[in-house]
């Protein structure tokens, strides 16, 4: 507790619960600061989260049509940004795939020179993988020996590896689904069960395996003090009037993120702020705050540097395969096709099938209307040449059970940019828009690999129809925004995570990553929080005067 800041509500107020944020919490409240997260998401148990993905108002977020989920899809021109939004973020969605970033994303972005990363980041990594359970995937699906099969046969078998995941796995020779009290935080978290290899991570674990947030970072915060606000949105952000940098503290407005009438506005004080809502959360929200002048100071740089990891998913579905592909972990097994190109073999669990009525058959070629007259074409001739199994392939039910999702990931740079502006087909307000280039929906040689990988198992590649229709690719990966970087001309934070402009002001999610990691970034965001947090000193030391440092 700090009594010098009665006169807050809170010390700190984090806006997100996501890896970002939830480190940062836990980290304060170890600091001695009195700690309050808000959470525009729900809080999620064993009991309440879905079974299938069928359950559409469980699993999808977009709660002015009455869905509740903690899975969000946003549509852009240029991107289809999948993101988790519940208490713990991403971590109750995501496919607990934990692997650290290689060292080249440390050189030639913004964030370069301006901390010793190769030397400094091995240790938050370490104390990252450590907080998040990480261990080696024992559980090998027949999805992973089909990945390693085509592999193979592709000349890059060697490459196979069993995916690092924050999942809590029975120890050889023992058998799954066995409770245990705390195994990772010394008796101080709560107790878990060994992973049954029922592939349903992305639709929430519902045998408390998986190493979410709550079970960790965020389980801890609150088990010292944290407080934390579900279903609770932040809508402002300002300095308190007494210092318009924010050096005499911050007010914060809410309103409940479920309600449609009496949204029940609240508002608090405190001392500092850590953004954390994601690098599309952190983003919107720091758009909106300048436009309405609660910020007007951030960068002009924010939005820009916006990174989609160069993803691509293609697949194959085996129909009638004798095995039941969806058994395993999320992602079980990964390969590099070449020095660029990685590619996960990834699913979903029994009966999860809505994802079905997105997938088609894959078509080649590039991106645009003859593309798309292509994939007519091959549909057609797919109907003619075998009606039953083209009818088989196309419709969703048993998807789940047979289809191989083969999440393709390049670390080659490509990046757009978000603009905070008002579209032509509703000039009445601004929104998030994206603009730049065009990010790659088709490589080569994914989708060489996928057709292999159908031809070995009798299947059919697939593609995801939005990519063909629209040219536009999906991504789970979204990061940048608000980049690390020397100046406020070239970012929106410092290399500690302070927001340029302000004081005791933070952001700590994928926002603030510069470069494109070419692997999934989780584990990147936790270690850069880790090390941001590092650098805040405990409460009784604070002097309330943090500021970006800038390199001239
Ligand atoms: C299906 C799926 C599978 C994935 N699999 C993997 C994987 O295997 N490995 C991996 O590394 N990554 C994976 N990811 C990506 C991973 O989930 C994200 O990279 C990660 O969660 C980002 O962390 P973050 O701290 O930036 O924010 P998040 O974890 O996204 O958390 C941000 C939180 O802020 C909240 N928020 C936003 N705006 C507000 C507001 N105004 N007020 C209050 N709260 C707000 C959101 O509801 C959200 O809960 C996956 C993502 C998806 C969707
Ligand atoms: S495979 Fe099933 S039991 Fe294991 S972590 Fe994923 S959802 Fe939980």
């Amino acid at each position: 507790m700090s009594p010098r800041n009665k006169q807050f509500d809170f010390d700190f107020i984090v806006v997100g619960s996501g890896f970002g944020g939830s480190v940062a919490a836990h980290r304060l409240v170890e600091k001695g600061y009195r700690v309050a997260v808000m959470e525009m998401g729900r809080r999620w148990t064993p009991e309440t989260l879905p079974r299938t993905s069928w359950t559409l108002r469980r699993w999808l977020w977009r709660p002015k049509l009455g869905l509740r989920g903690f899975f969000n899809m946003r549509f852009f021109r240029h991107v289809t940004i999948f993101h988790g939004c519940a208490v713990g973020g991403g971590s109750i969605t995501y496919a607990c795939t934990l692997l650290p970033a290689p060292e080249k994303v440390w050189e030639a972005k913004s964030w370069t020179g301006l901390a010793n990363w190769k030397a400094e980041m091995p240790q938050y990594y370490a104390t990252a993988a450590r907080m998040l359970g990480v261990t080696e995937n024992k559980i090998l699906g027949p999805a992973d020996l089909l990945l390693k099969r085509t592999a193979d046969a592709a000349g890059s078998g060697h490459t196979f590896y069993c995916t690092n995941v924050g999942i809590f796995q029975a120890r050889t020779g023992e058998t799954s689904n066995q409770t245990f009290s705390d195994p990772f935080f010394g008796g101080e978290g709560p107790q878990r069960t060994t992973c049954l290899g029922c592939g349903g991570c992305m639709m929430g674990c519902r045998f408390g395996a998986k190493n979410t947030l709550d079970l960790g970072y965020l389980y801890l915060a609150e088990k010292h003090g944290a407080q934390l606000f579900p279903e609770t949105q932040v809508t402002n952000v300002r300095p308190l009037p007494a210092a318009s940098d924010g050096g005499a503290g911050y007010e914060v407005c809410t309103v409940k993120s479920t309600a449609w009438i009496r949204r029940q506005s609240r508002r608090f004080t405190c001392r500092g702020v850590v953004l954390a809502a994601s690098a599309l959360g952190t983003t919107e929200l720091l758009f909106r705050l300048k436009e309405k002048g609660s910020l007007p100071g951030i960068s002009s740089e924010l939005g820009k540097h916006v990174r989609t990891n160069s993803e691509s998913l293609i697949g194959a579905r085996m129909p009638g395969y004798h095995e039941d592909l969806s058994q395993g972990i999320a992602i079980g097994s990964g390969v590099y096709i070449d020095e660029h190109t990685h590619i996960e073999a990834v699913r979903y669990p029994r009966g999860s099938d809505a994802m079905g009525m997105l997938t088609t058959i894959l078509t080649n070629g590039r991106p645009g209307p003859r593309r798309i007259g292509l994939w007519v074409r091959n549909v057609i001739a797919s109907f003619l040449r075998h009606p039953f199994h083209t009818l088989r392939v196309l419709q969703p039910w048993g998807w789940a059970r047979e289809f191989v999702i083969l999440l393709c990931m390049q670390a080659l740079e490509s990046q757009i940019e978000m603009r905070w502006e008002r579209p032509w087909f509703w000039p009445f307000r601004k929104f998030l828009v994206s603009r730049g280039g065009k990010v790659p929906t088709y490589i080569p040689k994914a989708n060489e690999f996928a057709q292999k990988f159908a031809q070995l198992t009798g299947g059919f590649p697939m593609s995801m129809l939005p990519e063909i229709l629209f040219n536009v690719p999906g991504t789970a990966h979204c990061i940048g925004g608000c980049v690390i970087a020397d100046s406020s001309n070239h970012g929106v934070v410092d290399s500690r995570h302070r927001v340029f402009g302000y004081k005791n002001m933070y952001i700590c999610d994928g926002s603030v990553v510069a470069a494109n990691l070419g692997v999934n970034p989780s584990l990147t965001i936790t270690a850069l929080a880790e090390r941001a947090m590092s650098f805040i000193p405990p409460v009784a030391e604070c002097t309330w005067n943090d500021a970006a440092s800038i390199r001239s």
